[in-house]
């Protein structure tokens, strides 16, 4: 099967598991976005996506998604690119220029340069806080008890659109809990979005009330690299 022929075709079995598990929760299918995970990966694949009218992709480095997603930009505008890796403060005025949702501010200092370089470009990318919902020191993410009053600050104080909230479990763990965890921290603060679930656990995620999964190798394969 060609490279195209696999990609359709993961996108098709990704979307069923997807409306299978939202019946199997009573939502509505509608209420949950798919994000291609498009890091490393070979710009056939990605390519491919597009051709099976798949627009909203995600990148976890700024270089890789300039490189890709420029030119792509125009040729598509009606794509949605979300960033789901770590965002450096030196990193903010490109991050807010290529992208339409940022799901990894995870600190004060973070929303106070994404506040002025909005305000400088006029660009108002939505924000998701990322919750380091395992309290992995190795990780990003606020920690879970530290989550409302990050909310608050950044919501309320320096008025960022803040939709909701995004986490990655820990691995090897089971991780429904820390979904679970995510929710609670969201419906507490009114938040409607929850980024959680990928390619291991985005059924689970579903069930739980994510309304953004990440997807990577279960749609194109293997990633090259890192
Ligand atoms: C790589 C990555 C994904 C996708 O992972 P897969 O297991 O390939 O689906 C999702 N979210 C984040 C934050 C990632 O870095």
């Amino acid at each position: 099967m060609s490279e195209v022929a696999k990609v359709t075709q993961q996108l098709t079995n990704v979307r069923a598991r997807i409306n299978k598990a939202a019946g199997n929760a009573e939502r509505s299918p509608d209420s949950i976005k798919l994000i291609a995970v498009s890091k490393h990966q070979a710009d056939a694949r990605v390519d491919a996506a597009l051709a099976d009218g798949h627009r909203v992709f995600a990148e976890v480095r700024i270089q890789e998604a300039k490189i890709r997603w420029q030119e792509r930009r125009d040729a598509y505008p009606d794509l949605e690119l979300h960033m789901i890796g770590p965002l450096q403060t030196n990193k903010v005025r490109e991050a807010v220029r290529l992208f339409d949702v940022i799901q990894t501010l995870d600190r004060q200092k973070l929303a106070e340069h994404l506040v002025q370089e909005m305000d400088r470009s006029g660009h108002c990318p939505s924000c998701l806080i990322q919750v380091n919902v395992g309290e992995e020191p190795q990780k990003t993410g606020i920690w879970p008890e530290e989550a409302d009053d990050l909310v608050q600050t950044c919501r309320d104080d320096l008025n960022l659109p803040i939709v909701g909230l995004m986490c990655i479990p820990p691995m090897g763990k089971e991780p429904s809990p820390y979904f679970a965890l995510l929710r609670t921290i969201a419906e507490r603060n009114g938040l409607a979005e929850l980024s959680m679930g990928m390619s291991g656990d985005y059924e689970a995620a579903v069930e739980l009330g994510a309304t953004l999964v990440r997807v990577g190798t279960e749609i194109f394969g293997e990633r090259e690299g890192p």
